[in-house]
């Protein structure tokens, strides 16, 4: 049962809209399972780098929505920004970032959701996408892994998946989709994979590399965030030059690793010192100030201080 709202000219019999009503609004409740329209709280300043990304999506959605007088003429914004790099470059963590940024409905879709979990369904799913995008203008639509959506010949040439690909293609392209207000942001580790009409759809593509060393230190900072540690500036440029090679995935890894690390110390410390105050900190064995007790033998384990972060902490050997 086509479900794409009546084209020009066909009109349909009142039972069989009502149906079509129904499916509708059926998909429309699938869709807000398998798509993430809420403001996720990700800023501008929290993506390390990717300068350059960072200023076609301005260009694209925010600049056209917050001054539309600049876009006259022959000036349009891009309908289609395609993300592509190695995994873990903050590809998504940027689009999330367009979503806090933007005053219009974000859509996040991950490709390989749409395949796997509503297979028989994806096609009718990326209709009702686009129909709920254009009703929502201003819009964003993200695609995560896209290349598993409209993947050529080689990825899983099925019949579902093709006539998914068919769908993009039809909503991204025809003269009666207008798609005015709304962005399409896609990202793939492997754009060589995509189907080549898809590929088109995507005026403007951005490589978004691993981390310069600048931005490996940012991301050490910004993953620390005010956490307690008595890391120096100095510290934070050895991390950064002994990470050359590492995505801001791994960085947010290591990091999170490093965060847990004075939990363990207190975990296995044998001796603490107290404090005046009546503090207990973990010391080494060999600590002569330090006084015989284990976590669980604390007499108050609420004035327990955790060690700070130090650079033996946020060691960066594998
Ligand atoms: P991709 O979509 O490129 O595979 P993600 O955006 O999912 O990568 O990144 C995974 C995680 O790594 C993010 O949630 C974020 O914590 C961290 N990250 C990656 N790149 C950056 C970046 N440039 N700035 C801040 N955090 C980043």
């Amino acid at each position: 049962m086509p479900i794409d709202g009546g084209k020009a000219g066909k009109k349909k019999e009142p039972k069989e809209e009502d149906e079509s009503k129904d499916i509708n609004s059926e998909l429309k409740k699938s869709l807000t399972t398998a798509i993430v329209t809420e403001k996720p709280n990700v800023k501008w300043d929290d993506v390390a780098g990717l300068e350059k990304a960072k200023d076609v999506i301005k260009e694209a959605v925010i600049y056209p929505i917050k001054m539309p007088q600049l876009y006259v003429g022959k000036r349009k914004p891009w309908r289609g920004i395609l993300l592509y790099g190695p995994p873990g470059t903050g590809k998504s963590f940027l689009a999330k970032a367009c979503a806090t940024e933007t005053q219009g409905t974000f859509y996040s879709v991950s490709s390989s959701d749409l395949i796997t979990k509503w297979l028989g369904e994806s096609e009718r799913l990326v209709r009702s996408l686009f129909e709920m995008a254009r009703a929502s203008r201003p819009s964003v639509i993200f695609i995560d892994e896209i290349d598993s959506l409209c993947g050529s010949r080689k990825s899983g040439d099925n019949d579902s998946s093709r006539r998914v690909l068919t769908e993009f293609l039809v909503q991204t392209e025809g003269v009666d989709k207008d798609l005015t207000g709304v962005l399409i942001l896609g990202a793939t580790n492997t754009p060589w994979e995509l189907d080549i009409g898809m590929r088109r759809r995507f005026e403007k593509r951005v490589y978004i590399p691993l981390p310069e060393k600048q931005a490996r230190k940012i991301l050490f900072k910004l993953h620390l965030g005010d956490t307690p540690s008595s890391l120096t500036e100095q510290d934070f440029e050895l991390l950064a030059e002994h990470t050359e090679g590492y995505s801001g995935s791994d960085i947010s890894s290591l990091v999170k690793d490093a965060l847990m690390e004075p939990i363990r110390k207190c975990q296995a410390a044998k001796k603490f010192i107290v404090t005046e105050e009546g503090y207990y900190i973990p010391t080494a064995p060999s600590d002569p100030k330090g006084q015989p007790f284990t976590l669980l033998t604390l007499p108050d384990t609420t004035k327990l201080i955790a060690p700070l972060i130090s650079l033996v902490k946020l060691n960066t050997k594998p």
